[in-house]
């Protein structure tokens, strides 16, 4: 299946891209990871988002998409693949079919997990992290430390990312919508979209997701 994510901040993207990619045998491509590989591996690509980025300049699309393309073309995602973080514009989704039409496939759905606007703010606003150790995340009230302010895992300190206030979040919501709804409204003219609630535990919001795609994959 060839499978596009979406989701505002905070609905747990990550974490049920890399389920979901498991689930179906597919690899997870974020943009996030192609970023990474490409400065890296110190690829062109990555040399010329690397200029943009140090220039404090947003990389501009024809860069990401190249990237993806080059991606995309490798073995492993021949038969499939989840994308989380691209398309981001719709500019990039048009992008995007003009490169899969060329290979002859098409997209299967385009998975919308939606989340409330005030469960984000709660979600985000009471994420902890720990300073020696970015991966010991912790939640105020979903998943609080045993000891307020000390990471359970190696005594670290616990602290507040400033791109987790109220207020940061509410803004980065805004952007989401004013970028990414027009995406959701480009594909839902294709009749691909495919909403479902991430509430709940992540295992169920998995299993939600895995039913709707079949649904679609059916219909
Ligand atoms: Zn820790």
């Amino acid at each position: 299946m060839r499978i596009v994510l979406v989701g505002p901040p905070g609905a747990g993207k990550g974490t049920q891209a890399a389920f979901l990619a498991k689930n179906l045998s597919i690899p997870h491509i974020s943009t996030g990871d192609l970023f990474r590989a490409n400065i890296s591996q110190g690829t062109d690509l990555g040399k010329q988002a690397r200029a943009y980025m140090d220039a404090g300049q947003l990389v501009p699309d024809e860069v990401t998409i190249a990237m993806a393309k080059d991606r995309m073309s490798q073995q492993d995602a021949v038969n499939g693949f989840l994308l989380d973080g691209f398309p981001r514009n719709v500019g990039q989704a048009a992008a995007l079919d003009t490169m899969l039409l060329s290979e002859g496939v098409k997209l299967d759905a385009v998975l919308d997990l939606e989340v409330p606007e005030d469960e984000v703010v709660k979600r985000i606003a009471g994420r902890r992290i720990c300073r020696n150790d970015s991966a010991h995340v912790f939640h105020v009230t979903y998943n609080p430390p045993k000891s307020e302010g000390v990471c359970d895992a190696c005594g670290g300190e616990l602290y507040q990312r400033d791109d987790d206030t109220e207020e940061t979040v509410r803004t980065r919501l805004e952007v989401y919508h004013t970028q990414t709804e027009p995406i959701i409204d480009f594909y839902r003219a294709q009749g691909l979209v495919v909403t479902i609630s991430a509430l709940g535990k992540v295992t169920e919001v998995t299993e939600r997701a895995m039913e709707a795609l079949k649904k679609s994959d059916e219909g």
